[in-house]
């Protein structure tokens, strides 16, 4: 079995993030705005590792506390924030508070710096496969397969979950990879026999350690997206770890996805900062 180890690809790319910053130098640094509405222990530690990994390879970050914002203030800021010429992202962390439509906050952000692909611009242009931000999780996913130069084209692939944040966009941006892709969900049925069949199997479902080795055979190449803590507080998958002793090739949990997240984040607002055709007609 093969490790689809994250955590390289992640430094690799954060050097390659570093480089691009000083090539494509505007006289500033970039600048990502995180709006964050909720103070639990889990959106604080995200948003430590964003500011830790923004630091590291010199992007500015503006925190915005909206944890009392009504849906009028929230609106305010975001119109504020995506006319702002000095910010290059914006992250506005989800839940949004009490009383606030989210999908009413989300049509104010402007697409070329919705950095989570969340806007239903970013979405549509990735339904039409053109060059749009994708949603972090699911180009992290990307991400760790072309890293390990894992082929797509004409690939069968299933993905497992249809969120709209991770399991469709998937879908969108493997086809758009020509990749067949059969997207799965509670609903389908024979999932076991469906995966077995497939290259690659991508389990996004949020069920703890589901996904046992009769999804697979020796060949597969699994991406686990699932992040769960067991019993003694250790981080696991979606998928069984034994599986890992049956199947080709395997991101691990933790360090297979997770660590390429913010990575992706970073991508998304550097393409914006250096004036990438957002919404040009190739992806
Ligand atoms: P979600 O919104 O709960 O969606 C889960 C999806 O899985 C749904 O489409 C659901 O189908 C499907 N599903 C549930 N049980 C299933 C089963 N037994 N068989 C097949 N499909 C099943 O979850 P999400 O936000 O997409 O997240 C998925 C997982 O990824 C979670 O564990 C989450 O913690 C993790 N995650 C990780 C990262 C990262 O950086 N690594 C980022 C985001 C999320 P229906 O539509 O029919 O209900």
């Amino acid at each position: 079995m093969f490790l689809l180890d994250g955590k390289k690809a992640a430094n690799e790319l954060k050097a390659k993030l570093i480089e691009d910053i000083k090539k494509y130098n505007k006289g500033r640094n970039p600048k990502l705005a995180i709006l964050i509405s909720a103070k639990d222990s889990g959106s604080i530690s995200y948003l430590k590792g964003r500011q830790k990994l923004a630091s590291e390879i010199g992007i500015d970050v503006d925190v915005y506390d909206c944890e009392h914002f009504n849906q009028d203030e929230m609106v305010e800021l975001v119109d504020r924030l995506s006319n702002d010429n000095s910010v290059d992202g914006i992250m506005i962390d989800r839940p949004l508070g009490n009383n606030i439509d989210e999908e009413v906050v989300f049509a104010h952000l402007n697409y070329k710096k919705d950095i989570d692909g969340c806007t239903l611009h970013n979405l549509g242009l990735l339904y039409q496969g053109r060059k749009c931000h994708v949603g972090a999780t699911a180009r992290a996913v990307l991400e760790l397969l072309k890293y390990y130069k894992i082929p797509l084209d004409g690939e069968n692939i299933a993905v497992l979950g249809r969120s709209r944040n991770v399991g469709k966009p998937l879908f969108l941006l493997l086809n758009n990879e020509d990749a067949t892709v059969t997207l799965c969900h509670s609903k389908t049925k024979h999932l076991p026999d469906i995966c077995k069949t497939k290259d690659i199997v991508i389990v996004a479902i949020g069920k703890k350690e589901l996904i046992d080795e009769k999804y697979f055979n020796p060949n597969s190449v699994v991406i686990d997206v699932g992040i769960h803590y067991d019993e003694d507080g250790k981080m696991v998958g979606d998928v069984k770890r034994s599986v890992k002793e049956y199947v080709k090739a395997i991101s691990p949990v933790p360090g297979g996805v997770g660590p390429l997240t913010n990575i992706a984040l970073m991508q998304n607002l550097l393409e914006n900062y250096r004036g990438d055709d957002i919404g040009g007609t190739t992806s």
